[in-house]
């Protein structure tokens, strides 16, 4: 069964024991030490036919271990792991007892076939065999191998030991179930897999080589770098300023020639990348100054490439909408994906932007559908359907699936549309991935509120929509907490109607170590919830002390535990059921409050907290116990978080929050 969400099925096969990567040049040993670092009990065999190609490819994961250690993001021990069990040979007989065979080598069709025909032969029928390449489609690479079921294209993004996006591609013969474990496999050791069709450079190569050659073919009417300021406003990193880092412009004279052999001169390589392979341009965060005609000309070219590649992905079916925008976002360094964009400007000034890359570039796709067509789908969340209950996966990899206005009110859509479906039991709301459950609220507007308790105050309303519309639902909805809970994702857990969590799965109320307090619903809900447990949220609130899942267990805060992904989705499906025509859990009168006992204004982690901020919460936590119903409980909440943002406190913390400091409260007291 193909799920949405990779994680809900269990896989058909193991976790790889052996994998070999053929091609130690730019990319080949990143996968590897991707890999590696993933799982670092498996082997690693590097093969090239040039030994100091290998060579080189050995000290690069040495020095990536030894940089990760340095900067404190891996352990001595994992780092040593990981370093151990890779070796490097020229000899293909070192694959025989291979479970995966990653071919990286030189984009080259007839290179390609010959190395799988060399793979073929010596790996187990059942090994899989994925290539990296960048365009060439499956069914032409793969045409000669005797078992096609095994063979597919993983198309990763530089740099692959960081870049999470991984384009799987389904094409015609490749077993669903080898799809399925990819995706599966790419979750679960934290890359974002991406399924898309076996059109010729799939579908991020599209977007990504047609943007730099869109870039390429503007330097009639302007510099690399006044190209790159104008791209600023899209991406990170401009294009050219990319394709210098890539040493070049890596490949694109030959995946556009594949394209315009295939699907029209319009996609012809500019001839300048024939003569010139490095380019002078502004860094990210520099810029030049443009004419305003000019940067006229360049932006509505650069968007009117990303709109009708776009248009053409969806429309033959290359991608999926919500992939699209969230692999341009990971893979690409868009900091919108094009749909988004697409929408923001409306379809007036998307339409005309459309018009004039119709004028001057004759041939690129043009939208088939209505515009609305192009928008209408979920760009946050992930649905699946499990035995009557709708699965709700939270997908922002990105931001460890942190809520945002938009992902909330996504959640209320999708549940309003199902929640009167007889057919539909209940909800599953849970994260994608394997870390975070929800990594908490984004900043978003705050700061913009800091020393406007009003617009504060009015923010914790609206960003409690969801919450308040889940108090008065008749089906249940229960919270699958598959890695961390903090701040708003906690809050949104504690509101879901039960809770199931993975054995290591943790809670965190991290707001008072930024001078805030949670405002929606944490002050008030577990006092009137989980009464047994009053202590330990006393500690969560104001010393931001961490809850694990077993102890949540014992308290009968977590009602499940599980040990593996699908077992905890169906804990959260048979809790969904069990539940079925219970009420919210929430105590809607008054409730007794356990002592809040004087503590030093200290966090659990030994950072000293605003006593300020302590005082507005203890007195938020008391008010609405005593609250006479819950809606006036949370209006206590909502209010104390606007109290909060007229605090020195607050500026303090979320002004360290921005600047990536540790923030000092000493100086706010
Ligand atoms: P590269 O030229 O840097 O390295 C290719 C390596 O393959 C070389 O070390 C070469 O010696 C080796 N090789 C050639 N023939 C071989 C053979 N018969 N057996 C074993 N090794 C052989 O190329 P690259 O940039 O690492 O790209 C490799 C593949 O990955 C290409 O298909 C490319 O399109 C794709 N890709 C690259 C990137 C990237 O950022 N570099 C991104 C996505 C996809």
């Amino acid at each position: 069964m193909t799920t949405a969400n990779p994680l809900l099925h269990t896989p058909a096969r193991p976790l790889p024991k052996h994998v070999a990567i053929i091609g130690a040049g730019t990319i080949g040993p990143d996968i590897g030490y991707y890999l590696k670092s993933a799982l670092p009990q498996m082997r690693l065999t590097l093969v090239d036919i040039n030994q100091a190609a290998i060579d080189k490819a050995l000290q690069r994961c040495q020095d990536y271990a030894r940089k990760a250690v340095a900067k404190g993001k891996m352990s001595e021990a994992h780092a040593a792991a990981v370093v151990a069990n890779i070796s490097g040979t020229q000899d293909y007989a070192q694959l025989a007892g291979c479970d995966w065979v990653i071919e990286a080598a030189t984009e080259n069709m007839a290179l390609k076939r010959r190395i799988f025909a060399q793979v073929e032969s010596v790996v187990r029928p059942d090994a899989l065999i994925t290539s990296n390449t960048s365009s060439l489609p499956a069914a032409r690479i793969f045409a000669e191998l005797k078992h096609k079921g095994r063979a597919t294209v993983t198309h990763f993004f530089a740099p692959a030991w960081r870049n999470p996006a991984v384009e799987v591609i389904a094409w015609e013969k490749t077993d669903p179930a080898v799809v399925a474990w990819l995706r599966w496999l790419f979750c679960v050791t934290g890359k974002v897999p991406l399924v898309t069709s076996d059109a010729v450079c799939f579908m991020l190569d599209r977007i990504f080589d047609n943007w730099c050659n869109e870039a390429a073919l503007l330097l009639d009417h302007a510099t690399a770098a006044e190209i790159d300021s104008v791209a600023a406003e899209f991406v990170h990193a401009g294009p050219f300023f990319v394709l210098n880092l890539a040493r070049g412009n890596p490949i694109i004279t030959e995946t556009n020639t594949l394209q315009a052999e295939e699907e029209g001169a319009h996609y012809t390589p500019a001839p300048v990348f024939r003569s010139v392979d490095t380019w002078v341009t502004v860094p990210p965060g520099k810029k030049v100054d443009v004419a305003a005609k000019t940067k006229a000309a360049i932006r509505d070219r650069l968007l009117g490439i990303l709109f009708s590649q776009s248009v053409d992905i969806l429309d033959r079916g290359i991608g999926e909408a919500t992939d699209l925008d969230l692999g341009c976002r990971t893979a690409l360094g868009f900091k919108k994906g094009p749909l988004e964009l697409m929408r923001d400007l409306g379809e007036p000034e998307a339409g005309r932007i459309l018009q004039r890359l119709a004028a001057e570039r004759p041939g690129m796709p043009w939208p088939k559908r209505p515009y609305a067509a192009y928008q209408d789908f979920w760009r946050h969340v992930l649905v699946d359907d499990v035995e009557g209950v709708k699965v709700i996966t939270l997908r922002r990899p990105e931001a460890m699936n942190a809520l945002h206005d938009e992902l909330t009110d996504e959640v209320l859509s999708v549940i309003r549309k199902f929640e009167s479906d007889p057919k539909v039991k209940g909800f599953v709301l849970t994260g994608y991935g394997t870390r975070a459950f929800c990594a908490g609220a984004d900043i978003g507007r705050f700061p913009a509120m800091l020393g406007d308790a009003e617009a504060a105050t009015q923010y914790a309303r609206d960003c409690s929509r969801l919450l308040v519309h889940l108090d008065a639902m008749k089906k249940p909805v229960v919270a699958a907490l598959n890695g961390m809970a903090l701040g708003g994702g906690l809050e949104l857990a504690m509101r879901c109607h039960g809770i199931v969590a993975l054995k290591d799965a943790w809670m965190q109320l991290p707001e008072i170590t930024l001078g805030i307090v949670p405002g929606i619903g944490a002050m008030v809900v577990p006092y009137r919830r989980w009464p047994q447990a009053a202590a330990t949220f006393h500690g969560m609130l104001r010393r931001a002390e961490k809850l694990k899942a077993p102890q949540a267990h014992t308290l009968g805060v977590v009602d499940a535990l599980a040990d593996d992904l699908p077992g905890l989705i169906a804990a959260a499906v048979a809790r969904v059921k069990a539940l079925a025509g219970q009420p919210s859990p929430i105590a809607r009168g008054p409730v007794p409050l356990a002592p809040l006992e004087q503590i030093d204004a200290t966090a659990a982690g030994g950072q000293p907290l605003s006593k300020e901020i302590l005082g507005i919460l203890e007195k938020a936590v008391r008010d609405a116990a005593q609250a006479g119903t819950l809606d006036e409980a949370l209006e206590i909440g909502y209010r104390a978080f606007g109290a909060s943002a007229l605090t020195a406190a607050a500026r303090e913390g979320i002004g360290a929050f921005q600047e990536g400091r540790k923030p000092d409260f000493s100086r706010t007291a």
